[in-house]
């Protein structure tokens, strides 16, 4: 069926006539066409995820389990497929999707074993004839709002603790790669109809219209900071419980010890890693001064030989960016640093051997200072400003020179520089001499404008939790601190 949505366990026409067209961002192609959904179907989605919770919210939590790995095991038979899609829209090389799909599989694998760990934990009472319960309860219909540069792993670090902790979800794809979320009806098809639903269309329709429906009390959104403090505005009113992962200007300091065999590889790989467009890459690099010249000339080589090209081709490094406002971004950026100083070691252009496609040449800057916007505000894209510093202090300060604080890197053997690293610097991830790394039961998420809350680890499923006090008194006796109980007995 064309353009339909996957509600309640089947595929349901919208009732919109528009579409949005998905374009291959290789081959500037239209691949194509989803529905732009209207707020009638976020009804209706949300009327089946409502139906669905009556039930899975009881659905005792080894079960849950049990159909969280099966989700699991399908999403890696459907590697190659899924893979191959995520490319095609979103023009991230296949060998990352491969990837991707991978880690979207242990995340759903970690949260089915850690969703029947508890339910909660007994507290001391006050008298002994108590019993004193803190309950971890679902709280319902969760709204999943994810982006394009993770589409599937980032669906998964909400979808996944949701539903362990018995919640019912309605996911919203990015409209630059519904495709492939569509291809999740499959993969979500085993769980009881309406558990999980799929909704394709614009941030402003259909976004808007779950951020704003009485009946999802909780919104879980990776996107910008933008449209994040959107959705903290609409939902304020209804008192929803907001889960935001947003942008991010990560910092990466490279200290006088550092080894540049492994700092310029590394850091080329934090900063350019799916062209720059993930969340913590490196987009402020900070050199000691004595590494300095050696280090930009280094990572200036290492940059060029890197092979742009077909992102379905394995042997490609960088494919084209997602979409051409992502690139004109990055072109304004990196004009605006030229014209206040900075100087291009390399790239600054689109390559010329690369007939179609969003392409942007890996670019090296120097003499960058804070006032650029490349400097402030988030590229997304495959850029390294380098600046340097004189000593630690001034490393750290510049490190906290950003209202972000989503992630932040070094390279140094020295324990007091790691010690102040991770004790100073403002940021939600600290990573030492290993850039960019996740682990499904570390908690992920940003300080300041980097969003609200964390996804990953037990945090990530207490976000997805409502806290319930019970408080039980086997005794039903009076107080001898309630107003004079002779008095009533006297009464009586
Ligand atoms: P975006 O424009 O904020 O979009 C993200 C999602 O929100 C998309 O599904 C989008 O739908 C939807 N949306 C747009 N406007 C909306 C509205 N008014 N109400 C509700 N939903 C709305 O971000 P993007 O450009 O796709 O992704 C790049 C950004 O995501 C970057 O800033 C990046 O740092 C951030 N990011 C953060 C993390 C993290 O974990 N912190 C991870 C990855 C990415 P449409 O596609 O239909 O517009
Ligand atoms: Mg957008």
């Amino acid at each position: 069926m064309a353009h339909a949505n996957w509600i309640g366990g089947e595929f349901v026409a919208s009732s919109s006539e528009e579409t949005i067209a998905v374009v291959n961002p290789y081959t500037e192609e239209v691949i194509g066409h989803v529905a732009s959904s209207s707020p009638a179907d976020v009804d209706r989605a949300v009327e089946a995820a409502l139906r669905a919770f009556s039930e899975w919210r009881w659905v005792p939590a080894v079960e849950r389990g049990d159909y969280l790995h099966e989700v699991a095991r399908k999403l890696r038979e459907a590697e190659d497929a899924l893979a191959r899609q995520l490319t095609l829209e979103g023009g991230k090389p296949l060998v990352e999707n491969s990837d991707e799909v991978g880690w979207t599989a242990a995340s759903f694998d970690y949260y089915a074993e850690i969703g029947r760990h508890s339910r909660g934990r007994v507290i001391p009472s006050i008298e002994s004839s108590q019993l004193s319960l803190v309950l971890k309860e679902p709280y319902g219909v969760v709204g999943c709002i994810v982006p394009w540069n993770y589409p599937l792993l980032l669906m998964a670090w909400k979808v996944a603790p949701a539903l362990a902790a018995g919640n019912t979800v309605v996911l919203k794809p990015a409209s630059v790669t519904p495709l492939s979320a569509l291809m999740l009806a499959r993969v979500f098809d085993h769980l009881p109809p309406g558990t999980v639903n799929i909704l394709t269309g614009s941030g402003e329709m259909v976004g808007n219209a779950l951020v704003t429906h009485p009946q999802v009390p909780v919104i879980a959104f990776t996107g910008s900071t933008g449209v994040g403090q959107q959705i903290a505005g609409l939902a304020a009113p209804h008192m929803k419980k907001l889960h935001l992962e947003l942008g991010g200007k990560d910092a990466f300091i490279i200290a006088e010890d550092a080894d540049p065999d492994v700092a310029v590889p590394g850091v080329a790989w934090a900063a350019l890693l799916n062209n720059g467009q993930v969340c913590t890459s490196t987009e402020r690099i900070y050199v000691h001064e004595s590494l300095y010249t050696e280090f930009t000339a280094l990572i200036t080589e290492y940059v060029q030989g890197l092979v742009l090209g077909d992102p379905l081709d394995r042997a490609t490094d960088l494919g084209p960016m997602a979409r051409a406002n992502y690139r004109a971004k990055v072109e304004r950026q990196v004009a605006d640093a030229v014209e206040r100083g900075a100087r291009v070691l390399t790239g600054g252009r689109r390559p010329p051997d690369q007939p179609t496609g969003y392409f942007y040449e890996p670019t090296v800057l120097v003499e960058v200072n804070r006032d650029m916007e490349i400097m402030c505000q988030e590229t997304f894209g495959p850029v390294l400003p380098i600046a340097r510093f004189v000593d630690f202090e001034e490393a750290i300060a510049l490190a906290n020179d950003s209202p972000y604080g989503l992630g932040a890197n070094l390279y140094t053997h020295n324990a007091s520089y790691v010690k102040r690293f991770y004790e100073e610097v403002r940021a939600g991830t600290l990573w030492i001499n290993d850039p960019l790394t996740d682990n499904d039961a570390g908690p992920f998420g940003g300080f300041g404008m980097s969003g609200l809350g964390r996804e990953l680890g037990e945090e990530g499923l207490d976000e997805f939790r409502e806290t319930k006090h019970v408080h039980w008194d086997f005794a039903m006796e009076p107080k001898e601190w309630w107003y004079p109980y002779e008095e009533y007995n006297r009464l009586r």
